[in-house]
């Protein structure tokens, strides 16, 4: 790429949403440049790379739909992909479909500026990259920017210090090492039972315990693949159309409705196969506080089951807010790790930390050596990556200034006053709350139709109306506040982050209403996006 270069679009992120946004519009004829600031492709699946990661979303649909060929000839191992297995795909897509030659590492984008003059974005880079754009599409993913908490005394350490969001490639020795993790979401409980395996010490130091669920992992025998392989048209099909965009059907009946036996029944068939889909075992769930109880009780029987020790069992039970309001881990043999007798748990809300120390944690109750100090500490979720750069919108207005009181969308990829920015599977959207891969592809496919439509009409700026946005922001709150989400202190509320305004971000309302809202905007014509001219100078490719 030349220092200064002019394209249709550029696409900020290589990972799912950047691969496929640059594949689809390449194909309608657009020049596309995508800008990735790390060192290879494949987004959190390239950054995440701690012993244990993977998708708690099957594989069969945390994967690509939009090509049969692809769909049918890669072939999965296990129902729950590791993240080794998940970047071996993203490098054959990218080989595939000849997608290198547009992606651009080590471009950290750190401005955006729309021109009013001439209806363009000028995007630059770290590196003193400038790239002209009509269409800037941010790619950048929900969890990206890390979260380190600034514990006192942290540069005292002398031992190593990890966050399993910027694992090293080269892995981590972690065999007769004292090891301590911080932080018990998704990532540090995925973690802790291998780490618990090797390392010659572990502490866990928590402060929230959180409900989990059994991954039910299992190797993928060829009759099962040819089984979804034979009919993956219609599993995508009844995905685009499901909740949550997972390929399996959720029950439509109320906890409540069944009896206990039934109730109970239900969970253990869920407990035992479903992983992540536990949260759909009852629609209600996430509905109704009763409900939800009843599945909480469960689970909470069922850490109790597992767990010897009476004391770090009742550290680990979570209570006081409703299960899957903040975000349920999919685990292996986390909870067992606790029986292990080179393994310990620290809960830092009964027992704070004090300082780190030269030679590893000092919390309340005394000192805890370690060699390795690893940080599964999460992200400043979905606004993170977003805010980071500086987006300079109409009137020289940045998006932080937007978004001061919290994001503000139509639909989830439009913000009124930015035009010809596309958001993908991002705050106002299922995004977190679905298969984000499916949602992704939604986006991604809704904007190619968007900008077909635009080429059709000789319009070439898009932009949501003031009055769509409020309706959409307003939409998204109701439908939050009808629900037991609001209730958790969560990475969906802004919680991760302190002085985070507290709005719950993800639009709730599932992937099925959502796809019919997209599919009535596209029906009425894009209403609520004015569509205009812009410079008039109509480009068609390139
Ligand atoms: P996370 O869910 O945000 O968890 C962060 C953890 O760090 C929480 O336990 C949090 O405690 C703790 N923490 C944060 N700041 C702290 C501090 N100052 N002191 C002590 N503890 C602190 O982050 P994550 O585990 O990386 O997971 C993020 C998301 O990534 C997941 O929810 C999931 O969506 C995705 N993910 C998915 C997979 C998968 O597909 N299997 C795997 C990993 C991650 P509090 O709860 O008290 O805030």
């Amino acid at each position: 790429m030349s220092t200064t270069s002019e394209v249709d679009v550029v696409v900020i992120g290589a990972g799912f949403a950047g691969l496929r946004s640059l594949h689809t519009l390449r194909e309608m004829g657009l020049s596309v440049a995508v800008l990735e600031a790390g060192d290879g492709i494949g987004g959190v699946w390239f950054w995440n790379r701690y012993p244990g990661a993977r998708c708690d979303v099957e594989s069969y649909d945390y994967s690509y739909g939009f090509s049969e060929e692809l769909q049918q000839e890669w072939r999965w191992s296990e129902r729950y992909a590791t993240q080794p297995e998940i970047l071996r795909y993203v490098e054959h897509v990218a080989d595939k479909f000849d997608l290198r030659r547009d992606v651009h590492l080590n471009q950290r984008m750190t401005q955006a500026r729309f021109d009013e003059e001439d209806s363009r974005w000028d995007v630059t880079t770290e590196d003193g990259i400038r790239c002209r754009a009509t269409y800037l599409v941010m790619a950048v993913g929900n969890l990206s920017t890390t979260k380190a908490p600034e514990l006192p005394g942290l540069s005292d350490f002398t031992g190593r210090i990890l966050h399993t969001a910027t694992w090293p490639r080269e892995g981590v020795e972690l065999n007769g090492q004292r090891m301590g993790i911080v932080g018990t979401g998704s990532s540090g409980m995925q973690l802790v039972p291998i780490a618990a395996q090797r390392a010659e010490h572990l502490t866990v130091f928590q402060r929230t315990p959180n409900f989990s669920v059994p991954a039910a992992n299992a190797l993928l025998s060829d009759e099962r693949d040819a089984e979804v392989k034979a009919h993956y048209v219609e599993r995508r099909e009844a995905a685009r159309w499901s909740p949550s965009g997972l390929g399996f059907k959720p029950n439509k009946q109320s906890a409540k409705e069944v009896s206990a036996q039934e109730r109970q029944e239900t969970y253990e068939r869920a407990w035992n196969g479903m992983g992540f889909g536990f949260v759909l075992a009852f629609y209600d769930l996430l509905l109704d506080q009763e409900s939800n109880d009843t599945a909480a009780d469960f689970i909470r029987a069922k850490i109790a089951e597992v767990v010897h020790d009476p004391q770090t069992r009742d550290k680990l039970m979570p209570v006081g807010f409703p299960f899957g309001a903040k975000r349920p881990s999919v685990d292996s043999g986390y909870f067992t790790a606790f029986n292990r007798p080179n393994v310990a748990l620290v809960d830092v809300r009964s027992d704070p930390i004090e300082k780190v120390t030269a030679t590893g944690i000092r919390t309340a109750s005394g000192d805890h050596p370690l060699d390795i100090l690893v940080f599964a500490t999460g992200f400043d979720a979905m606004t993170g990556s977003l805010l980071r750069p500086q987006i300079i919108g109409r009137g020289g207005r940045t998006l932080r200034e937007h978004w001061s009181a919290g994001p503000r969308t139509f639909l989830g990829p439009f913000i009124a006053g930015f035009p010809n920015l596309f958001v993908i599977a991002g705050p106002g959207s299922p995004s977190l709350l679905s298969n984000v891969l499916l949602s992704i592809e939604q986006h991604v496919d809704w904007l190619a139709a968007l900008l077909l439509r635009m080429r059709e009409n000789a319009t070439e700026v898009f932009e949501a109306t003031r009055e769509a946005e409020e309706g959409w922001v307003a939409h998204v709150n109701e439908r939050a506040d009808a629900t037991l989400y609001p209730k958790a202190q969560s990475y969906y509320m802004g919680d991760e982050m302190p002085g985070k305004p507290r709005v719950f971000m993800p639009y709730v309302g599932g992937v099925r209403a959502y796809r019919r809202i997209l599919e009535k905007v596209l029906a009425d014509g894009y209403d609520g996006l004015a569509l205009t001219a812009g410079s008039g100078m109509v480009r068609t490719g390139s």
